[in-house]
């Protein structure tokens, strides 16, 4: 039996991410049995209609709010695809020249969706073989990371003994608005594949950010100015309106306009609306006081002409758009009416990557290029840091305590080389049996004693959010 976990994009370097998002193992495709699907993001599902594309054609097993976090992320990515296709032929000089085709495109994403199975949470489900053989069990936890984000409990038998894996993909912080902390482990593993993002560094504390976003907020209330929070649309752009909705219903802030910027941004924001049985405690004591969530308080913009609008409020107001880049999206246009105003403020809400406009105003520089002029920053800018939506390697060593036993292998993946290394480290003296840091490529194989040590060291590719 094949199973692939997650199917994910890689995002970098335009070279390196050409060769690694075309490239399908083709033969390899057509004998895989199931996809789990942990969580929506790209670096997890984008690549879902390359694999379709190659011939795969049995089940992509994820939970409900899964499947429609990653509809709207693929068709989104898929729309980038095609844009920048039409945009490189249009730019190329020789008519002759073999036309680009994107990646993928919105009628390959529809073929996606038809295969989506959905599993809830604490359904144990069987696998079946192509040719219909019973095979390993799953179980879909609540990891806490994003919306419908799960965690998966694999049981299956080798050479008759029960065995298990446990894949973490994503795990998220604990006590954050909104979602769930992580579910505690159902027990140990024999093997488990885990994250390590943040392996090796300590978030700031959680309770922190109210404070400072409010803070934020009522300077731009006294001031009569502007708030501009460069956002993820998928899990932050959420976070940050449930802060804005609490402000409002406790009445720490008057009734000010709040907007969401960012197509993506409006729809991800729906369907957590729809959800409400994946949020924690507090989050629906929330909503049963009030009656709202994502609610008549805000403003969302889907429309260009929605977005125009917002211009016509001078403040005070709060406009949450994506990207948190600055590279791209709508914020660009914000910024442009902002960056020179001393009243107004941008609140950064997490770490930025370097060589990026969005980094550039973090850090503080004095003149920035935004679309095709020059600007002076006399802008106020601001970062509130405790807003992952990855746990720290604390957190995950809290999450993975259960499993942290002699009998457990640990494959460390999803991190740069410092994180993965630093966090396998931990994971040993922690008193898990081994920890490899895999290379890309790599195969391993189990006796009937327990599985056989690797021999890889260079971690895998990823990428934050
Ligand atoms: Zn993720």
């Amino acid at each position: 039996m094949r199973l692939l976990l997650d199917c994910g994009m890689y995002q970098g370097p335009r070279a390196e991410e050409d060769e690694f998002n075309q490239w399908v193992p083709v033969d390899d495709v057509k004998q895989i049995d199931a996809v789990i699907l942990s969580h929506g993001h790209l670096d997890h599902c984008g690549k879902l209609p390359v694999l379709i594309s190659a011939g795969y054609t049995g089940p992509i097993y994820c939970t409900p709010a899964t499947a429609e976090v990653a509809r709207i992320v693929l068709e989104d990515s898929a729309e980038i695809q095609e844009e920048n296709a039409d945009y490189l032929n249009n730019r190329a000089r020789d008519p002759s020249a073999p036309k680009v085709k994107p990646l993928y495109t919105r009628k390959d994403v529809h073929d996606v969706l038809k295969q989506i199975r959905r599993v809830k949470y604490g359904e144990k489900t069987m696998i079946l073989s192509r040719d219909g053989k019973e095979g390993p069990n799953f179980t879909f936890f609540d990891a806490g990371h994003i919306l419908g984000s799960a965690y998966v409990w694999l049981e299956t038998l080798d050479n008759g003994k029960p065995r298990t894996l446990l894949f973490t993909a994503d795990i998220g912080r604990y006590n954050t608005p909104i979602l769930r902390d992580p579910q505690t482990l159902p027990g140990a593993a024999n093997w488990v594949i885990t994250e390590s993002t943040y392996g090796n560094k300590q978030h700031g504390d959680i309770a922190a950010v109210e404070p400072q976003l409010l803070d934020a907020v009522k300077t731009c209330i006294a001031n009569r100015s502007r708030l501009l929070i460069p956002s993820f649309a998928v899990g932050r752009t959420q976070t940050v309106l449930w802060y804005m909705e609490k402000f409002i219903n406790e009445k720490l802030i008057p009734r000010i306009g709040v907007y969401v910027d960012s197509p993506m941004g409006v729809e991800v924001s729906r369907v957590t609306c729809e959800h409400t049985d994946n949020y924690d405690e507090q989050s629906r004591a929330m909503i049963a006081a009030t009656g709202s969530f994502c609610s008549s308080l805000v403003t969302f913009a889907s429309s260009t002409q929605q977005s125009k609008q917002i211009n016509n409020d001078n403040g005070p107001c709060v406009i949450i758009a994506s990207s948190p880049t600055c590279e791209f999206g709508r914020i660009l246009h914000h910024l442009t009416h902002s960056v020179e105003n001393p009243k107004d403020m941008i609140v950064f809400v997490g770490w930025i990557p370097p060589r990026t406009l969005g980094r550039r105003l973090q850090d503080g520089e004095k003149r920035v290029r935004i679309l095709d002029r020059w600007y002076d920053v006399r802008c106020q800018v601001r970062t509130i840091h405790g807003l992952s939506a990855h746990a720290d390697g604390d957190e995950l060593l809290r999450f993975l305590g259960p499993t942290l036993k002699p009998q457990t292998q640990a494959f460390v993946v999803h991190g740069e080389v410092d994180q993965a290394e630093g966090f396998a480290r931990r994971l040993l003296a922690a008193g898990i049996g081994g920890a490899t840091v895999p290379a890309i490529d790599t195969s391993f194989f189990t006796s009937a004693d327990g599985p056989v040590p690797p021999s890889g060291t260079s971690p895998t590719k990823t990428d934050n959010d």
